[in-house]
């Protein structure tokens, strides 16, 4: 638990945009606190690859990057439109620059690029993508927090031992702005404490927050106040089952890569109860998922053969989208009336291997049990074992082997964007279509996952939270999955989660320190 009861700014939540918007407000000498209900901080973000998504800043230029700020924000926008308001757009791309600027220069967090193409043929693309990370840390750099950093899914999904030596992706994040906020001496971090509602005062501003120990059932409850105001940056409801039917109409809510402890949707009721408005419920940043036999399911990306069929034994997609793509394309198959039943069929030439990039990969002995996963020596048997239409299967990977044949799939134009060709490492099209053939087929289950939900609370460019009135609650911000996002129900680009996450954290410290007199 904490040991004040007083911050200038109080943060709820410890993922990347938390943290961010912490070490922002640490770096001007405003004490601050971040309140965290697991055990670890980190979230959903610690999972993550890392990618941060900010056109035209110095690491890109540094790199040899040709990018600029006009650059992004045409191809944004005119993927976005006006989903979500121009001026949050701008504001999103045009303090990214001066983010990366004060993550590297102030926070003293090393950065790096990494190509990643963006995820849509529109204007202003950028054929490496425009991504930064944080450098990879060891261990024995980051020293005695490392066990307060959620670790990777492997491990905390599926109890498998990771090689934890060196930190990268979204575990470099979280570890080295936790290390910038101990390196302030303006912040203290509290796991195992539950924000459970928004203190407001008379007049309606939020004062602070009222918080518990996690593991105290008694209700016992203590009000930790905020001078200038708080952040909820608490992520979203991937994994409150109720809210995700309503919103979403999801089969199952075990299907979000979260862990099922931090997706709870705290965050939705306490911005709803004090009059926040709310959009894009309905939107997640979607993508296929391998179904375990524990019930989770794993982000499984980057597929280098195969087809994905539905139910009826039909591609539906090319399978070398960008993820969200074709978890949109699922989704619009669910919607008219398929099963969420989806099988990624293969032949054998990596033998029980998932031709794809999903982490951990699954064991294909312990998925069989399951059902999850099937063998068999003809496509027609294989059809019968995974309850689709053996005609039907058939003649998909007939015509998909034509295609193969032909270098050119007339259906979906598979190989035809940087993008797919970038996991197969190819340099055409004919390259991304191998034909399904041989003795041996194999069908893994995929199902309709997400790397966290989008809708919350509608913001301010500065991250204030808004009522449908057009006023805003005074005191009060939200970033990350807490808040709706920038992007609408587009994912633009790798990154734009955390980036748009972090640029709304830091924006709405700014606002807090430059606006908001001491309550
Ligand atoms: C495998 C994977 C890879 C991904 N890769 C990328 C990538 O490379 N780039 C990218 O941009 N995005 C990526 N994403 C998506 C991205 O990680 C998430 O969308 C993002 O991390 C959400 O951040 P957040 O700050 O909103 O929430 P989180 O990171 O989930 O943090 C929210 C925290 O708030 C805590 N909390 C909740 N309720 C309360 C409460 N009542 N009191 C106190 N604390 C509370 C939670 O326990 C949690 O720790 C990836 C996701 C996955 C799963």
């Amino acid at each position: 638990m904490l040991r004040d009861n007083e911050f200038d700014i109080v943060v709820v939540g410890s993922g990347v945009a938390a943290l961010c918007g912490a070490v922002a407000a640490a770096s001007r000498g405003r004490s601050v606190c971040v309140i965290e209900k697991t055990a670890y901080f980190g979230g959903t973000s610690a999972y993550s690859g890392g990618s941060v998504w900010l056109p035209g800043n110095h690491v890109l230029e540094r790199d040899g990057v040709d990018d600029s700020v006009a650059k992004g924000y045409t191809y944004f926008h005119s993927l976005v439109g006006s989903r979500t308001s121009e001026e949050r757009q701008r504001a999103y791309l045009e303090t990214g620059p001066a983010l990366v600027d004060f993550l590297e220069n102030t926070a003293g967090i090393p950065l790096e690029h990494r190509p990643f193409p963006d995820y849509f043929d529109a204007p202003g693309r950028s054929a490496n993508g425009r991504t930064v990370f944080a450098r990879a840390i060891t261990a024995e750099e980051v020293g005695p927090r490392l066990n307060e950093i959620r670790p990777m899914v492997p491990a905390d999904q599926f109890g498998i031992d990771v090689d934890r030596s060196v930190l990268d992706g979204g575990q470099a994040w979280v570890a080295r702005l936790v290390m910038a906020l101990d390196r302030s001496g303006n912040a203290e971090l509290a796991l195992n404490t539950t924000v459970e509602e928004l203190v407001q005062d008379e007049a309606g501003r939020v004062v602070g927050v009222g918080v518990r120990a996690t593991d105290d059932e008694t209700g016992t409850r203590r009000v930790v106040h905020a001078r200038l105001g708080v952040l909820v940056a608490a992520g979203g409801f991937e994994r409150a089952a109720g809210l995700r039917q309503v919103w979403q109409q999801m089969p199952t809510a075990d299907w979000s890569s979260s862990h099922p402890d931090t997706g709870s949707g705290d965050a939705l009721r306490m911005l709803d109860s004090v009059g926040a408005e709310l959009d894009l419920l309905d939107q997640s940043w979607w993508c296929p998922a391998t179904l375990f036999p524990n019930g989770h399911a794993a982000f499984t990306l980057g597929l280098r053969a195969g087809v994905v069929v539905d139910d009826s034994g039909r591609r539906f997609a090319n399978e070398m989208l960008p993820y969200d793509r074709m978890g949109h394309a699922m989704r619009a198959r669910m919607a008219a009336g398929h099963s969420p039943q989806f099988w990624f069929v293969f032949d054998d030439r990596a033998g029980d291997q998932l031709p794809a990039i999903c982490v951990p990969a699954p064991d294909a002995g312990e998925m069989r049990e399951a059902g999850l996963w099937h063998t068999a020596p003809t496509i027609a048997e294989l059809a019968a074992a995974i309850d689709v239409d053996a005609e039907a299967l058939t003649n998909t990977v007939a015509r998909f082997n034509a295609f193969a044949e032909a270098g050119h799939d007339q259906d979906f134009r598979r190989g035809e964007d940087p993008f797919g060709r970038f996991f197969v490492g190819a340099t055409s099209a004919a390259q991304c279509l191998q034909p399904i053939e041989g003795t041996r087929f194999h069908a893994v289950r995929l199902v309709l996952g997400d790397l966290g939900t989008k809708g919350g609370a509608v913001v301010t460019p500065d991250g204030a939270v808004k009522r449908a009135d057009g006023s805003t609650v005074s005191g009060l911000y939200a970033a990350g999955n807490s808040a709706a996002s920038v992007a609408g129900a587009v994912y633009p680009g790798p990154g734009v989660p955390l980036g748009s996450g972090m640029v709304s954290a830091y924006r709405a410290v700014g606002d807090m320190v430059r606006h908001l007199t001491p309550a």
